[in-house]
């Protein structure tokens, strides 16, 4: 049973619901931790929610504050850094590292907002394939220049795929491609989320990173975390019970969770 999530967004960013609400959530659903990874600020005015730098001294206060209130669920204090601009106050449990954007020319182009946007930069890039190229280059160089904990949505550029196939993610050049990325992300010790957000949100009707990329997870016994990206309560723990069937089935029988201070596994 998967019984946390450490990937969830609040009005502290661009969620729906306030901290308080979520662990309500939460404890309804028998979580033994949430944790709360807001959106730091990326640097760039790109029209996003985001936890100003000023503010985030005092969001983990009030989530220490919520913590002495609800004493029977862990509650972590987390950020979800931009490659762009991974600067943050304080001192979070842990942190997510998410390439959301790429900069080029000075000019920032954004993955996962519009299909437009994202066809905008296929173009800048000079196709598909070069596109593809850059971005796992800025998901490596990031991994290796900042020390966040997870890695979030491995392959968020699919997110419009299933409306309008703009990649071939099956051919053997990409899973190559893939391959070597993970091998990268496992020696830096960086832990791989299996993120349902976009099931949850009806982009997608499978998880980031999509099935073959799991099962070269599994094959390179990477670190694996499953969370649900969730912008709202009502999809704290969207296909939860399927993923893990779908693991399972794949041969991955052991993930990873946040206890304390530290990531550890344990058996599914
Ligand atoms: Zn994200
Ligand atoms: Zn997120």
């Amino acid at each position: 049973m998967i019984l946390s999530n450490l990937h969830t967004h609040t009005i502290f960013s661009d969620g729906d619901n306030s901290p308080q609400e979520v662990i309500e959530r939460a404890i309804e659903l028998n979580f033994e931790s949430i944790g709360f990874s807001e959106h730091a600020e990326c640097g760039y005015d790109i029209g996003c929610s985001e936890l100003g730098l000023n503010d985030q001294i005092e969001y983990f206060k009030k989530l220490d504050l919520l913590q002495n209130k609800y004493p029977q669920i862990k509650i972590y204090k987390g950020l979800e850094l931009d490659s762009l601009n991974w600067k943050h106050e304080g001192t979070p449990d842990y942190t997510i590292g998410s390439v959301h954007n790429l900069l080029i020319d000075n000019k920032v182009y954004t993955i996962d907002w519009k299909i437009e946007y994202l066809k905008e930069l296929i173009t800048v890039c000079n196709g598909e394939k070069n596109f593809i190229i850059k971005y796992y280059e800025e998901i490596i160089n990031f991994a290796k220049s900042c020390n966040y904990d997870i890695i979030g949505h491995l392959d968020l550029f699919t997110k419009f795929n299933e409306r309008e196939q703009l990649f071939n993610i099956n051919e053997s050049w990409y899973l190559k491609t893939v391959k070597e990325v993970i091998k990268e992300l496992n020696n830096l010790n960086k832990i791989i989320e299996i993120n349902t957000g976009a099931i949850a949100r009806g982009y997608r009707t499978s998880p980031y990173p999509d099935i073959p990329t799991i099962e070269i997870l599994k094959e390179l016994n990477s670190k694996i975390i499953i969370s649900s990206d969730s912008h709202s309560v009502k999809n704290l723990n969207t296909y939860f019970n399927e993923i893990e069937v779908i693991i399972k089935k794949i041969g991955i029988n052991k993930i990873y969770k946040f206890s304390n201070s530290e990531f550890i596994p344990y058996s599914i």
